[in-house]
């Protein structure tokens, strides 16, 4: 899995500063997080293979989450994409983005599909044979989702050496993987285990943007191998992230330390701070193994 920060600030897009949106790439299927104003500029810039997303996941309607979809989803029709999209989001998205297209006379010319999401309880709403995705209620000013994004478990590793010391033949291999014990053609059976290595074990990626502290989410996020929480604001500003049901970096690597991930990123930040030192300097105590969330920067995962 490999994460691409494309915008990791809140509220109105600025010179050096972009509003929520990154990429995830989970071996080689791209699913974009968020998509706010200025998203597809930031996809060129970044050089991300954007018709290769297949799948958005929009946390809520705040416009700094989702004001650069009407566009990309018509740029998408201008470069003459034919596959699919497939969007994920808060009910009453689609009626948004189809009054903006209607209003201007327009359609797609791929298939464009909406699912809607209204349930507060977390949910499965994406599953292939990589990868599924489920929904973190979270507590915000409206409603709002985070996703968990899992890895599925891989086929066990071949143990190539041992194979062919075995004299298997090479029609078993596939059921090798899967975890079966083989004969060889003289008839002696060979236990899996002496043939495989383990699998690495699957990763998994949370998003949680935006919430208010949010105790309740913990239990989903247990052992997560990643967490991008929000933190809006710093210690200072407290107050202004309990009316706004924001999250300072402290609170963020609470959440972190509770659910025993193993990397939090922080981002979300305000554009009052000058400098982001001082999150990490705030959430350090709580939480040793943090990054910044910082636009371009890919990490995995
Ligand atoms: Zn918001």
């Amino acid at each position: 899995m490999e994460l691409t920060i494309l915008g990791c600030y809140s509220a109105t897009p600025r010179i050096h500063t972009n509003p929520t949106a990154q990429v995830l790439n989970i071996r080689n299927h791209l699913f974009l997080i968020d998509c706010g104003e200025g998203t597809q500029i930031q996809l060129r810039r970044y050089k991300v293979k954007f018709s290769r997303i297949r799948h958005i996941f929009i946390s809520h309607l705040h416009g700094d989450h989702y004001f650069g979809l009407v566009g990309l989803i018509s740029t998408f029709t201008l470069l003459g994409r034919e596959a699919e999209l497939h969007i994920y989001g808060p009910k009453g998205i689609k009626d948004i983005i189809l009054l903006q297209l209607k209003s201007g006379k327009t359609w797609t010319n791929y298939p464009l599909y909406f699912h809607e999401l209204e349930t507060k309880e977390p949910h499965l709403i994406f599953e292939d044979d990589k990868v599924t995705v489920e929904t973190i209620p979270l507590k915000h000013r409206v409603y709002t989702n985070g996703f968990i994004f899992k890895e599925k478990e891989s086929e066990r590793k071949l143990n190539i050496a041992e194979v062919k010391k075995a004299n298997i033949d090479v029609s078993y291999y596939r059921k090798i993987k899967q975890g079966f014990d083989v004969e060889n053609e003289k008839g002696k059976t060979f236990s899996n285990k002496d043939l495989t290595f383990d699998p690495e074990p699957p990763k998994s990626y949370a998003f949680c943007s935006d919430t208010a502290y949010n105790p309740d989410c913990v239990s989903q996020l247990k052992n997560c191998t990643t967490l991008y929480h929000e933190s809006t604001f710093l210690n200072e500003h407290s107050h202004l992230a309990e009316t706004t049901k924001h999250s300072t970096a402290a609170q963020a690597a609470n959440i972190a330390k509770e659910a025993n991930v193993g990397l939090l990123i922080l981002g979300h930040y305000s554009t009052r701070y000058t400098s982001l030192d001082l999150f990490i300097e705030e959430a350090k105590p709580i939480f040793k193994n943090i990054e910044l969330a910082e636009e371009g920067k890919t990490f995995s995962i």
